[in-house]
């Protein structure tokens, strides 16, 4: 999960309760770099209007402008109206970023590592590591073993771009040149505008074999 700043003004159409309008999803999707806010994939091909806390009917929550994210269908449909209470990642005093380590496993069949990353969590923070890992594992329908699939090959294409990355860091025999760039990528990787961000930060930060062979990149994950 990455932190988004909210558009302040309400697209117009909220006032006639209207949120499904083309001008909603024009602002959601660049607001959430056109990533689902919660798998962190991106060119959605089933792209959503989400409502953070489930309207149940209710108009105020309906066309509520705050309520409003931008979710894959898959995430949607497994965040129902069940998973409540959950880390807002348009506030700004919180890093959902930090809360949360996401790891990924060798092997893409099977699960992705999704733990608090305090010992001491919030209720919010336990609430949205269960969400979150239903998002990345769950495949308890045909449907779902297919969504997750899919998720996870797109998760793994951009995991062999970082361990590319990641391998030049390590090899005391890289060039400069290739230093640099390889530093360059897992800065890219990092920011929240690309897919999955939050694992590459998270891999990068638990990962003491590079920090202790390259310690000038530890600064790269405050950046
Ligand atoms: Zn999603």
């Amino acid at each position: 999960m990455f932190n988004i700043s909210r558009v302040a003004s309400a697209p117009s159409c909220l006032a006639r309760n209207i949120y499904n309008d083309p001008t909603v999803v024009a602002i959601l999707k660049p607001m959430f770099y056109g990533k689902c806010y919660l798998c962190e994939q991106i060119d959605l091909a089933d792209p959503e209007i989400e409502h953070f806390v489930p309207h149940q009917g209710n108009d105020m929550l309906k066309y509520d402008w705050n309520n409003l994210f931008y979710a894959c269908g898959r995430c949607n449909s497994i965040k129902g109206t069940g998973h409540i209470n959950l880390l807002n990642c348009t506030d700004s005093s919180i890093n959902v970023t930090q809360e949360i380590e996401h790891i990924l496993p060798g092997l893409s069949s099977e699960k992705v590592i999704v733990r608090p990353h305090s010992l001491t969590p919030s209720q919010e923070t336990i609430n949205t590591v269960a969400l979150l890992d239903e998002c990345y594992n769950l495949d308890n329908t045909g449907l779902r073993g297919i969504t997750r699939e899919n998720l996870m090959e797109k998760i793994f294409d951009c995991y062999y771009e970082y361990i590319n990355a990641r391998r030049v860091l390590i090899t005391r025999a890289s060039l400069p040149s290739k230093v640099e760039e390889a530093i360059q990528t897992i800065n890219i990787m990092c920011r929240p505008a690309f897919p999955f961000s939050v694992f590459w930060i998270w891999h990068f930060k638990l990962d003491s074999r590079l920090h202790e062979l390259r310690p000038e990149v530890l600064e790269l994950i405050n950046a």
